[in-house]
Formats: structure tokens, C-alpha cells, sequence
């Protein structure tokens, strides 16, 4: 087996259980392993240290899969990975028929750079380093085995594939071709879900309890949805007794799927509106037209995708939150979240608060939201932890 031997003094992070080495932390490489090869991490003077995917095009140059020198890589680790992932969803009460959740979630879950979303009967993947790229068809047998599943498919069209050096793909992997929509049920509300064309893998799982947080909050309200995808938020709060919810997105294909989610779920069409638009411009058109709301939700995209752009996103949080403050009645309830993993929930907070001072509003945080128990968080690895929200009352 090929080896990794780091640099004096760089074998803390994988002392604390992070499992990224980067390249910088590396002295040499002993042999010539290949793109996704299982090699042997020592420390500078020889100690074995842990055992990894080797990437050596990417700045992540290994990533960890075991620190217990007597586990051997094969298709039974990632078989038992799996099965015990399985099982503790299923014990939790989220994996169960005709549900959607995330079976395996990157790192988090002991397998990196490897996703599995199932819907239903579908399980859709996404590999994102050159190690699980590598292990495809092992992973596929494996799903491929499991009760339920009648297809696998890929969704590996993500950015970070190139800093791995993989083409970007998409596509059946095993079993029935997929409809185009399946129809999933979510704390008794139903979706439908565009596997093949829908953002990410189909549907923003990691937002599951929050959504659910939005009940209480509805009866009788006046509810703007912005960045509603496919419905998500505002359908729950129609089914918390909204009187009316108006979407806001920027994609047609997304609010014709919310359309038929709206439909699906019986809510009556005259309570609801979709407007495919650019939430900062609603917003100020709302502001301009002195409309105002009893709820808020704002669910933007990933607004800093690297560190350099965590000041440029801060404003840009900072004015969609202060224009949603400012439409808030007395009372208001305002959801804000940010799925940027280089802003922290102290500099969200701090960004919410100084839009409150701007908007001359008072804000009470209700709750703090976090993503769902299904994309869990590695403790030694913060960067697996990226949505935040809160739930604030606009005094
Ligand atoms: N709340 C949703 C997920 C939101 S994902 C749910 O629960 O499922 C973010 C959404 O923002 C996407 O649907 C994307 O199309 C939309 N979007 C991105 N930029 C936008 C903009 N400037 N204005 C309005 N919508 C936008």
C-alpha cells in the first residue's frame, strides 16, 4: 500500500478525528497510488496514523476512513457504514416507507464525499471526492440490495467534482428508470420530487423540522414564502391554516412543481399565489406598496460559497433580512436561514440583529433551527454543519 507521510507537527487535526489532510500538511509520498487508491497516513516519524482515499489532484489530498489500522478497506466497511446508518434513521423514526431522507451524509457518516438521498423507492447519490467516484459500483451493489430500492441514480453534477478532477455526471446507475415525479410524504404533507431535474438531489431534505416549525405560526396569517423551491414552507404553513401564501422564486420550473405540491395536498388554489420574480425586487416592491405580513420566510441559496465571500454575503443577507423585517406586522414571525457553512450562526445572528437596528424593529429569537438529524455533523468536522436559522417575532 501506498503511504502518506506528514510534516512535523500536522498530525493534529487527524489527532483530534478531522478527516481532511490537506497538501500542505504533507512531507511525501512513498509509491505512486492513482486517483481515489486507499493508502497509509504516518506520522514524520513513522507512527501509523490512519488509513484513506488519496486525492491527488485536490487540496484535500487524503481523506480519512479509518483510524483503527486492523479495518480493511472493502465493499463490507461500506456495506456495514451503511446498514448502520440505515438503522439508526430507521430508529429515529425517518426512514420508513415512502419517506424521503438522507441515508449518508458525506463525512458526517463516515464515508466522504459520498451523499445518498432516497426517495421512496429511488436512492440518489452524489459523489463528490475521486475515492467514492472510485467505489461506484461497489456502492450500487450495496444499495441495490437494500429492501425498497428499485433504482439508483446519479446527481453528481456539483461544482466541487472539478477540484477532484471528475467530469460532472448524471444518470441511472442501476434498476427502473425514474419518473419524473415521485411523490413522497413529509410529516404528512406530500411532495413531489424532480429527481432528475430539481436542485441538488431533488428537495432540500436538511429543512424537514423546520418546516414542520412553521405550524404554529400560521393560523390565519398572511404568509410570504421567499425562495419557496417547490412549495415547501408555505405548503405547511396553508396547512397550519394560512389564509393566504404568496412564493416567491426565481425558478418557473420550481413554483409549477409547488403548483401541483399545493394542488397535491388539497389546499384551495384562491388561497395561494406564485409569483416568479427576484425576492430582493419583491420585497422592495412590497415595501414601496406598504404590504405587510404576519410570517416571513426567507430560505436564499448558499449566498458565500468560499471564505472570500463571506463579507459580500453578510450585506447581501443583510438586506434581504432588513427589508423582510421592515414588511413584518407588529408581532410578525420572521424564518431567516443561511445554508452558507462559512457563516456561523454568531455572525447570522449579528447580521439579523444589526438588519433589526436598520429596520428600527426589536426581534425576539424564538428558536434557533439547525439541519435535520439526517444530515448529522461530525463534531471534529464543523464544515459538515452549514444551515442555520432563526425564528424571530418582529416586535
Ligand atoms: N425553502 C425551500 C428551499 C429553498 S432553496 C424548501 O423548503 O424546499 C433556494 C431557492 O431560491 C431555489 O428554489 C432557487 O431557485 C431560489 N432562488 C435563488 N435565487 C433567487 C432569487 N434571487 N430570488 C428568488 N429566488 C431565488
Amino acid at each position: 500500500m501506498a503511504e502518506v507521510i506528514l510534516k512535523k507537527g500536522h498530525d493534529k487535526p487527524l489527532q483530534k478525528f478531522h478527516p481532511w489532510i490537506f497538501s500542505g500538511a504533507i512531507d511525501r509520498v512513498e509509491g505512486t497510488p492513482s486517483p481515489g487508491e486507499v493508502i497509509d497516513v504516518f506520522s514524520f516519524d513513522g507512527q501509523w496514523l490512519a488509513r484513506g482515499w488519496f486525492s491527488p489532484q485536490s487540496q484535500i489530498r487524503v481523506r480519512i476512513l479509518t483510524k483503527d489500522a486492523d479495518e480493511q478497506i472493502d465493499s463490507n466497511f461500506f456495506k456495514l457504514k451503511i446498514l448502520r446508518a440505515y438503522e439508526w434513521r430507521k430508529k429515529i423514526g425517518i426512514a420508513k416507507n415512502g419517506a424521503a431522507f438522507r441515508l449518508i451524509n458525506a463525512e458526517s457518516d463516515g464515508i466522504p464525499g459520498l451523499v445518498i438521498d432516497v426517495y421512496k423507492n429511488a436512492a440518489v447519490c452524489q459523489f463528490s471526492s475521486v475515492g467514492a467516484e472510485k467505489m461506484k459500483n461497489e456502492f450500487v451493489s450495496i444499495l441495490s440490495q437494500f429492501k425498497g430500492i428499485e433504482s439508483v441514480y446519479e446527481r453528481s453534477d456539483i461544482d466541487s467534482r472539478k477540484y477532484e478532477g471528475l467530469p460532472l455526471l448524471t444518470g441511472l446507475l442501476y434498476g427502473k428508470e425514474i419518473p419524473d415525479n415521485i411523490q413522497i410524504e413529509e410529516n404528512g404533507i406530500k411532495f413531489l420530487i424532480d429527481v432528475k431535474k430539481g436542485h441538488k438531489t431533488g428537495f432540500y431534505l436538511d429543512q424537514r423540522l423546520n418546516r414542520q416549525k412553521i405550524i404554529p405560526f400560521s393560523k390565519n396569517a398572511l404568509v410570504l414564502n421567499c425562495f419557496s423551491y417547490t412549495g415547501g414552507f408555505g405548503i405547511y404553513a396553508a396547512k397550519g391554516g394560512a389564509e393566504r401564501v404568496i412564493n416567491i422564486d426565481s425558478s418557473s420550473f420550481a413554483l409549477e412543481l409547488a403548483r401541483q405540491n399545493f394542488l397535491l395536498n388539497g389546499i384551495e388554489e384562491e388561497k395561494v399565489e406564485f409569483f416568479v420574480e427576484d425576492t430582493g425586487k419583491y420585497l422592495r416592491e412590497c415595501r414601496d406598496r406598504g404590504q405587510k405580513f404576519d410570517l416571513v420566510v426567507l430560505d436564499p441559496p448558499k449566498f458565500a460559497e468560499s471564505k472570500s465571500h463571506v463579507y459580500a454575503a453578510s450585506r447581501a443577507y443583510k438586506d434581504i433580512n432588513l427589508l423582510a423585517i421592515k414588511l413584518c406586522k407588529k408581532d410578525g414571525i420572521l424564518f431567516t436561514f443561511s445554508c452558507s457553512g462559512h457563516v456561523g450562526m454568531d455572525l447570522f445572528e449579528k447580521i439579523v440583529a444589526s438588519a433589526a437596528v436598520d429596520a428600527s424593529r426589536r426581534l425576539q429569537i424564538i428558536d434557533r433551527l439547525f439541519q435535520s438529524p439526517d444530515h448529522p455533523v461530525d463534531i471534529a468536522f464543523p464544515e459538515g454543519g452549514y444551515l442555520k436559522g432563526l425564528i424571530c417575532r418582529v416586535l
